[in-house]
Order: structure tokens, then C-alpha cells, then sequence
């Protein structure tokens, strides 16, 4: 089987940038992407906080140029899912549902998903008002009520999203305190058919075929219900690292603990983007990420690795 130097595994903005610098550095390699290209970016609705894009294009927008990016410098992504990855000596053997690669380093570009709450009802009503993204199925709530549960940043971007579209929004937050930037707070406040609910957690959501209601209950024990159509669930993410964290050491989370040169615990392997433990889960910092773990197993490939 013929080795290549590099596996990079996700093509979100993290695994894309990586496979740019690969590129230019001369690398042979493999960009896998189990689902498609962009990641969570196909589901971002106006981006204004990437430099380089005029701030309102849409996630949809900048994955169609990262199609286009990747088309005109060769990197055709793999479409197979990665299921192992086991290093040996001077060499790590990548598994997927179509068969083994060789390679002499590996790129984790996995990424992450969103986190679900376990409530009640929120398994059996998923696609049937059930959602995880605003953007993605917002338009079928359209002058219906629906409520956000959580008080990030992502949480209240969908709640003042869904306000554009919806009749009513609630926003049910389990402390006495949103966590959202401030700018984002000060424009939820001015909008008139958001309510907040802080305090309160999700109990239950109940229906028929499709969600009819909600019951929350207040940090005093008082139980409410709400009629609504949709349930935006906007609780964070869970790093998608499944079987890697028997491979490199992870956090407490399951994100991959990773140096500033994105060098894991592993020898070879390397880890960038969402699927990381950092400070700031940005797409500008995992373009920037990608780029220096690309250029990191550069060094590690020649044998000039910084930290050796
Ligand atoms: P996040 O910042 O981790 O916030 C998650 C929210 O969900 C928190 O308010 C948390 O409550 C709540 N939560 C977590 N588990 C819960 C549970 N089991 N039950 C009820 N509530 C629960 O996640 P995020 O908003 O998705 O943001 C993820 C990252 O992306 C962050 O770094 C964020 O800054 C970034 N982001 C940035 C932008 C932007 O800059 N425009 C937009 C979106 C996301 P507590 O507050 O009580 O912990």
C-alpha cells in the first residue's frame, strides 16, 4: 500500500485550511470528510465576524468558495468515514469503512456537534419540532411560537434569528444570567417578541404527531408550560472525537488536549478546530489552527519539527 504523508481528517474550515498549506508545502495527502464539505458552516446563517468576507454572507456562501477553493488547488475531500486510527512505528494506519491508509501523520479536523439535553420528548419529536439550528429549519415555524433553550452566544443568535420569522420566541435559560456577548444581549432586550425566561429549565416537550408544548420549572419549583411549534436546543457542543480519545489525551469533555503548535499526546498526530480544547471556538481560529498544524507536521514529516 502506498504511504502518504498526511491524513487530515474533517473538512470543516479547521481540515480545509490544513489541506491549503499541505498543499503548498508539497505534501502528498488525503482530505476525508465523512459527511460535506464546511461542516457547521452550511449551517450558519450571516457571518460577520470572519475577516476577508463582507459581514452578512451567508455560511452557504463561503462553502460554495471553499468547493471552489478546494477544486482549484486539487484536494478532492475522500468521502469515507474514518472509524480508526492506530499508530505504529514511523507510520499510522487509517481505517475507514472502504478500506486502510498509510500515512506518516495525521491531522484530527473532526469538529463537533450539538450537544442534545435528554429531556423528554426531545428524541421523539427531533424533526418533528425538534432542531438544532434555527438557520437550517427556522422557515417552517414561520408566524408560529417557539422557544431557545440555552444563553450562549448560539442561543441567543437563534432566538433573535427565529424573531424575524416567528409570531413569538421564548428563551429559556437555566441561570439567572445570559453568557452571550453583550452587543448580543442589548439587541435580544430590544426586541419585542422575545421573551426571556431565566431560571428555568426544560422538563418535557409534548405533542401529537408534532410538538404542541413545552414544560419548564423555575429555580423556585413552579412548573409553567408553554404552547409552541419548534424547540430550538442551543446548549453548546460536543466534540465529535469518539474513538480518538483512546488514541490522544483528551479533556474531561472529550476535546483533544493539543499544544500551540496543535501537536497532541500522540507523536504524528495533530488537532485542530472545534474538536480542540481552546478558548475561543471561532472559524477564524480554526482556519488558523489548521494552518499551523498543517505546517506543524510539515516539520514533524522532514524531521525539523519544532519541539523535537
Ligand atoms: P456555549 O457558549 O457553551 O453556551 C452553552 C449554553 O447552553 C450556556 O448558556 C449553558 O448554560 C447552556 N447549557 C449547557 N448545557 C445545558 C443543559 N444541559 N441544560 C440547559 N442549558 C445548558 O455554547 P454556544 O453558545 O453554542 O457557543 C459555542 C462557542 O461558539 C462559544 O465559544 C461561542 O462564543 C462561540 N460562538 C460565537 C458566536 C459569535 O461570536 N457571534 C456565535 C455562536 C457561537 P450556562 O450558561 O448555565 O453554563
Amino acid at each position: 500500500m502506498e504511504k502518504k504523508d498526511l491524513a487530515i481528517i474533517g473538512a470543516g474550515i479547521a481540515g480545509i485550511a490544513s489541506g491549503i498549506y499541505a498543499r503548498r508545502a508539497g505534501l502528498t495527502f488525503e482530505l476525508f470528510e465523512k459527511k460535506t464539505v464546511g461542516g457547521q458552516l452550511g449551517f450558519v446563517g450571516a457571518l460577520d465576524n470572519y475577516i476577508g468576507i463582507v459581514p452578512g454572507a451567508t455560511g452557504f456562501e463561503l462553502v460554495s468558495s471553499l468547493n471552489e477553493t478546494l477544486k482549484k488547488m486539487d484536494i478532492p475531500p475522500r468521502h469515507e468515514d474514518v472509524k480508526k486510527i492506530a499508530p505504529g512505528t514511523g507510520k499510522i494506519t487509517v481505517h475507514t469503512e472502504a478500506g486502510e491508509y498509510i500515512f506518516g501523520a495525521v491531522i484530527i479536523a473532526s469538529g463537533a456537534t450539538w450537544r442534545t439535553l435528554g429531556v423528554a420528548g426531545e428524541a421523539e419529536f427531533l424533526g418533528k419540532g425538534v432542531s438544532y439550528c434555527a438557520v437550517c429549519d427556522g422557515f417552517f415555524f414561520k408566524n408560529k411560537d417557539v422557544c431557545v433553550i440555552g444563553g450562549g452566544n448560539t442561543a441567543v443568535e437563534e432566538a433573535l434569528y427565529l424573531s424575524r420569522l416567528c409570531n413569538k420566541v421564548y428563551l429559556i435559560h437555566r441561570r439567572d444570567r445570559l453568557r452571550a456577548l453583550d452587543y448580543l444581549q442589548k439587541e435580544l432586550t430590544e426586541t419585542k417578541n422575545i421573551e426571556v425566561c431565566l431560571e428555568s429549565e426544560l422538563t418535557q416537550i409534548k405533542g401529537d404527531a408534532f410538538v404542541e408544548e413545552v414544560t419548564a420549572r423555575k429555580k423556585d419549583g413552579t412548573v409553567f408550560r408553554f404552547s409552541v411549534n419548534g424547540v430550538f436546543i442551543a446548549i453548546g457542543m460536543e466534540p465529535a472525537t469518539g474513538f480518538f480519545r483512546d488514541v490522544v489525551a483528551c479533556d474531561e469533555h472529550g476535546f483533544i488536549i493539543s499544544d500551540e503548535e496543535m501537536s497532541t499526546s500522540q507523536k504524528g498526530i495533530f488537532s485542530c478546530g472545534d474538536c480542540r480544547r481552546r478558548p475561543l471556538r471561532q472559524l477564524i481560529t480554526a482556519a488558523g489552527e489548521g494552518a499551523v498544524a498543517a505546517m506543524s507536521a510539515y516539520r514533524y514529516l522532514k524531521g525539523n519539527y519544532i519541539s523535537s
